[in-house]
């Protein structure tokens, strides 16, 4: 196993104190990735928010910081059960952790970031602070919500996935009261990042127990998405947690959503996506708000979306790239040149339901982690509100907090990137010369463009459009 090693700013232990380095000198902590994703509302224009923790078997909540090299490869163990050792104090006097080695469970539930596939049956939980009284949506708006029909959560991740995961099976439950105020669970009610999510959780479905089953009789849900009648803190969370529910121990996937989220059935589906998973995603201007692309659900959530009279703004597509990770494209489906020279394919939209051409083509860069993904984008099905029919072109870095930033070819990027600059049209050429890649619109076709790709050093003369040279 890949060791990784990095330095603690802090360790913290969110059940009351803070250990010192000496407390955890050499100790080997055996425990669950956790990781959650906090998004604030789309008007409000602040940062994202995101934490990786150690559930550890003894309770402990051990808080990875999200600024150590360490974070991508945990984050992409997520759900899974990792051993650490915290050791002795580093030169700079705070103490280190050594990611040691993920340990294998039965439940096969390690690597939340991989495969989605097959049935992912959610249970929505209707919780209401001790302190107020609202219902903000009644029960019938949130079983509603995961419809197979047209807004519904289960047709949209059909249509997401190609059929590849539906949420049949998914539910909600009536309004249950927590045991404590507002300011209790939440400080302050609509900033900062203090909401205590572990507490909310464990709260929330203690007070459903009675009334819900989450075994469901023997097709136990995979996800909570957690309803609440008032504001958090800043944001709406999704990732996973790990727990005990009915005799079921395992990383649940999980949301926490206070009433902005659940207006529009696009946060929903981001914080889902969350919980499937998935990073976000960027635009290409380097501002640090990666909400700030209109070509994935994982980005702007409610951007050239389509709007619904009951359930808002719907969830558009997300990249080719996090659907290949998510396993729903197809290896015939992918183009991946091995070797350098130049080729012409056809690659379909990728919201179309089937296609015999391909959906992605993916450049890898010699001698770097560094690659190019290519998609077409149309308005189609959930995509039906996008800026437009083009090329995307995704530049993919995995060591980035949102490994995908979609390739602005305009001096500045735009702030957002719904502009032409980003949508590559016929004629219209990509270069990045020091990768030694070309990629050319050459035609539109009935579902979406031929393109033009070389790789390697002899790359043709052209008319750089747009792009990097
Ligand atoms: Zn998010």
């Amino acid at each position: 196993m890949v060791l990784v090693k990095s330095t603690l700013a802090a360790i913290l232990l969110m059940f009351g104190s803070i250990l010192s380095a000496a407390t955890f000198a050499d100790t080997r902590v055996q425990g669950v990735v956790e990781v959650v994703w906090g998004d604030p509302p789309a008007e409000t224009q602040q940062p994202a928010h995101f934490r990786i923790q150690v559930r550890s078997d003894a309770g402990q909540i051990i808080v990875v910081p999200s600024d150590g090299p360490e974070r991508d490869a945990l984050a992409r163990l997520a759900g899974s059960r990792v051993e650490l050792t915290i050791g002795a104090e580093a030169a700079d006097g705070s103490p280190e952790l050594r990611f040691l080695r993920m340990i294998a469970t039965e439940q096969g539930d390690a690597m939340l970031g991989g495969a989605v596939l097959g049935s992912q049956p959610w249970v929505s939980l209707l919780c209401k602070f001790g302190d107020v009284a609202a219902e903000p949506e009644d029960l019938a708006f949130f079983q509603g919500m995961y419809a197979n029909q047209p807004g519904g959560l289960d047709h949209y991740w059909r249509e997401q996935s190609y059929d590849l995961i539906d949420v049949v099976g998914s539910t909600a439950f009536a309004w249950v009261t927590l045991p404590n105020p507002q300011t209790f669970y939440v400080p302050t009610p609509g900033s900062g990042t203090s909401a205590n999510l572990n507490r909310i959780f464990d709260d929330c479905t203690a007070a459903v127990d009675p009334v819900v089953d989450f075994s469901n009789g023997g097709n136990p849900f995979v996800g909570i998405n957690l309803m609440l009648n008032e504001r958090l803190d800043c944001c709406a969370w999704g990732g996973t947690r790990f727990a005990t529910l009915d005799g079921i121990s395992k990383s649940w996937r999980t949301t926490w959503n206070p009433p902005f989220a659940y207006a529009n059935q696009g946060v929903i589906a981001h914080e889902m996506g969350h919980g499937f998973g998935l990073p976000h995603s960027n635009n290409f201007d380097n501002d640090g708000n990666p909400y700030d692309s209109h070509w994935d659900v994982m980005s702007s959530a409610t951007a050239s979306a389509i709007n619904d009279p009951t359930y808002g703004r719907l969830g558009k597509h997300t990249l080719a790239y996090h659907k290949d990770r998510l396993a729903w494209i197809s290896a015939a489906q992918r183009f991946e040149p091995s070797s350098n020279g130049s080729y012409t394919i056809t690659i379909d939209a990728l919201a179309l339901a089937n296609t015999d051409n391909y959906r992605m083509a993916r450049l890898n860069i010699d001698g770097s982690s560094r690659y190019y993904v290519i998609e077409v984008r149309d308005q189609i099905g959930y995509d039906g509100n996008l800026p437009g029919r083009a090329v995307i072109i995704s530049e993919i870095s995995s060591g980035r907090s949102e490994p995908a930033w979609v390739v602005d070819g305009d001096v500045p990027p735009a702030n957002a990137n719904n502009n032409e600059g980003s949508m590559w049209r016929v004629g219209e050429v990509f270069t990045d010369a020091a990768a030694q890649i070309r990629v050319e619109v050459l035609s539109a076709t009935a579902n979406g463009f031929e393109v033009g790709i070389t790789v390697g050093p002899d790359l043709p003369d052209g008319v750089f459009d747009d792009g990097f040279e």
